[in-house]
């Protein structure tokens, strides 16, 4: 079961989330069909988002996390309610690149890294909060990382990860955001980069020992006290409405096909596999105004 633990130093500097994402990666992995290096960086999107989204905390928040790096994916977007569910999807779920040395997907190479990370957290106020960086190297965790530097000012430390099998096999997913409180001093920041060296890559840690043992490597001589555990999932809230929607930027003759055709148009959620049929009056009702 996914889950988010977040817990706090005993100093009270360092506070620290941990996700384990397998499952709803997974999820988002058989929705799109996509390929290893796409399901690795969308995870990876799906897990930070899930963790920032969490921390929204009034019902009926939303995080928007767009990732536009110009490379093979296309624009990666990741929607989280206030309790860290999460939906998203990659433009391209099918674009791949080979892998780097080592048989390591090369998740920057398929994201692309000249572009903008943009978060929109959307509290149901008037205007939502915006924020955005420039992205780093595509490979989402120091791009998360500076995007924490540039645009909240919270000096943070972030390490993402998905284990795909050849097959598409979500193996393990997930990682954590490290954030300091102001005022910490320099040895605390030295203790954290150590441990999160010895941590090492977060994917052999979740495989053996989930996002507890995650939490305890990475906050080892910290006296960490657990705050919150959760749970979370891939969760769409898509409806007829929302998807017919999205469907309202037809043209002229794109509508005149349909109404020549007519026959029920068969529309799927972006973000899930829900499938709506609509009827070329209704699609014609949509775009009035085009
Ligand atoms: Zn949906």
């Amino acid at each position: 079961m996914d889950e988010i633990l977040k817990a706090i130093s005993g100093d009270g500097f360092v506070s620290i989330s941990v996700i384990d994402s397998r499952e709803l990666t997974q999820r988002a992995r058989d929705i799109h069909k996509s390929t290893p290096v796409v399901t690795a960086a969308l995870g990876r999107t799906l897990a930070a988002a899930s963790i920032i989204g969490s921390t929204l905390k009034k019902p009926g928040a939303s995080l928007t996390v767009r990732i536009n790096g110009g490379g093979p994916a296309g624009s990666i977007i990741v929607v989280s309610d206030y309790e860290g569910n999460v939906r998203g999807y990659a433009a391209n779920p099918l674009a791949d690149v080979p892998n780097k040395s080592a048989g390591k997907l090369d998740v920057g190479g398929v994201v692309g890294n000249n572009g903008m990370l943009s978060v929109i957290k959307d509290f149901c106020e008037k205007e939502p909060y915006r924020g955005s960086a420039e992205l780093v190297s595509g490979e989402i965790a120091e791009d998360f990382t500076s995007y924490f530097a540039v645009s909240e000012q919270i000096p943070s430390a972030c390490a993402l990860g998905v284990l795909v099998s050849k097959d598409g096999q979500v193996l393990a997913a997930g990682g954590y955001i490290i954030q300091l409180l102001p005022g910490a001093p320099e040895s605390v920041v030295e203790a954290v980069e150590r441990n999160v060296a010895a941590t090492g890559t977060v994917t052999s840690v979740l495989v053996y020992g989930g996002a507890e043992k995650l939490l305890e490597s990475v906050m080892t001589g910290f006296d960490p006290a657990l705050l919150q555990r959760s749970h979370v999932e891939y969760r769409c809230s898509c409806s007829r409405e929302r998807v017919l929607s999205a469907v309202s930027g037809l043209d002229k003759s794109e509508l005149e096909d349909i109404k020549r055709e007519g026959a029920p148009v068969e529309v799927s959620c972006q973000f899930c596999d829900s499938v709506y049929a609509f009827s070329p009056e209704e699609l014609e009702l949509a775009n009035n105004g085009n």
